[in-house]
């Protein structure tokens, strides 16, 4: 089945993001979350792609593994870093070896950061949207793009990041994931934006329960994700006590997943950091941890 409708078929949709740990502790880290996600039956579970060929290597190896392993379905991230269209084909025709059929396609960023001037590899793709259509010509891949509510940093306004996320839907991708954000009107406007240029396709809102005040602050000031001053003095009120912010983390989690999945939104798609027990109380919370269909 393709995930898009999986997506489409599940309401509402969950799914878990992960990223692929550099040491056997963090491994072992990782697989205690798996588990215990498991049971909540999400629709798919995604595993991110650094920069160099040792994280690539990691990416498919563990996604290979909860193919073979769980009863999950595993999306793998694909970037443009540092890639010809040919090692993109290779590293494409290693998921399809991997029993890897889903994949989202992002253009990565720089070594220096989302801020960093991007510079693409002389013989790979500029943008996203080309390793989108890539991907489409090279199997019966299910194919997911990144989506921004909250304005990219490369991107002149909120405009044209909808008319770049339509130019992925017309190249071929199914559904979309949202960047972080903490203010459910943007991901709304987001949808509103893309609709009015006729692109439809489900836009899956990515939302992190905060368990860590300096690693939020730190990824929003990398990425623009724009901190309310509500979500920021909640958080500070707290700071320095792990178990509270923790608690505040999984409260502002909930209430924003509750505005999203009650204005309409196609599913929630939860960053873990590779930890579960935040993302287990949301769901918990919203009454998702008994079966759904
Ligand atoms: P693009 O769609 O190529 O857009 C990049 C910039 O170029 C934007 O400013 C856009 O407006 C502009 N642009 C795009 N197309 C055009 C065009 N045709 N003409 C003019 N301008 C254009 N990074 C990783 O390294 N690994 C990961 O696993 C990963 N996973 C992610 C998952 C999600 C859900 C999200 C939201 C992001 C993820 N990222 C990941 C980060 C992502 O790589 C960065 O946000 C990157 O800066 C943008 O990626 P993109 O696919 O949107 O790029």
């Amino acid at each position: 089945d393709r995930l898009s409708d999986l997506i489409a078929a599940k309401r509402p949709s969950i799914s878990f993001e992960f990223f692929p740990p550099k040491t056997d502790e963090a491994e072992a880290t990782l697989w205690q979350s798996i588990r215990r996600l498991e049971p909540l039956n999400p629709t798919f579970v995604s595993v991110t792609y650094g920069a160099g060929g040792s994280s690539r290597d990691r990416t498919t190896r563990v996604t290979q593994r909860i193919a073979q392993d769980t009863t999950l379905t595993p999306m793998a991230h694909l970037t443009c870093v540092g890639a010809s269209l040919s090692d993109l084909r290779g590293v494409i025709a290693d998921y399809a070896a991997a029993g890897v059929r889903n994949v989202l396609v992002v253009r990565g960023d720089p070594a220096g950061g989302p801020r960093a001037e991007w510079v693409q590899h002389p013989g790979g793709p500029r943008y996203a949207v080309e390793l989108v259509s890539l991907v489409r010509e090279l199997g019966n891949f299910s194919v997911g793009v990144a989506a921004f509510p909250d304005v990219h940093p490369a991107s002149s306004d909120l405009d044209a990041d909808a008319r770049v996320l339509a130019m992925k839907a017309e190249a071929g991708a199914q559904f979309a994931i949202t960047q972080m954000f903490f203010r459910p009107e943007a991901y709304f406007e987001l949808v509103d934006r893309a609709a009015a240029l006729g692109c439809t396709i489900p836009i899956i809102p990515g939302v992190m329960p905060v368990t860590n005040v300096k690693q939020v602050e730190r990824i929003a000031e990398l990425t623009g994700v724009s901190l309310p001053p509500g979500v920021v003095d909640r958080l500070h009120a707290v700071a320095g006590e792990p178990a509270a912010v923790r608690q505040v983390g999984v409260g502002i989690a909930t209430e924003l997943s509750r505005a999203l999945l009650d204005g309409g939104a196609p599913g929630l798609h939860f960053i873990t950091m590779n930890r579960s027990t935040a993302t287990l109380e949301v769901a918990e919370a919203l009454g998702l941890t008994t079966a759904r269909v």
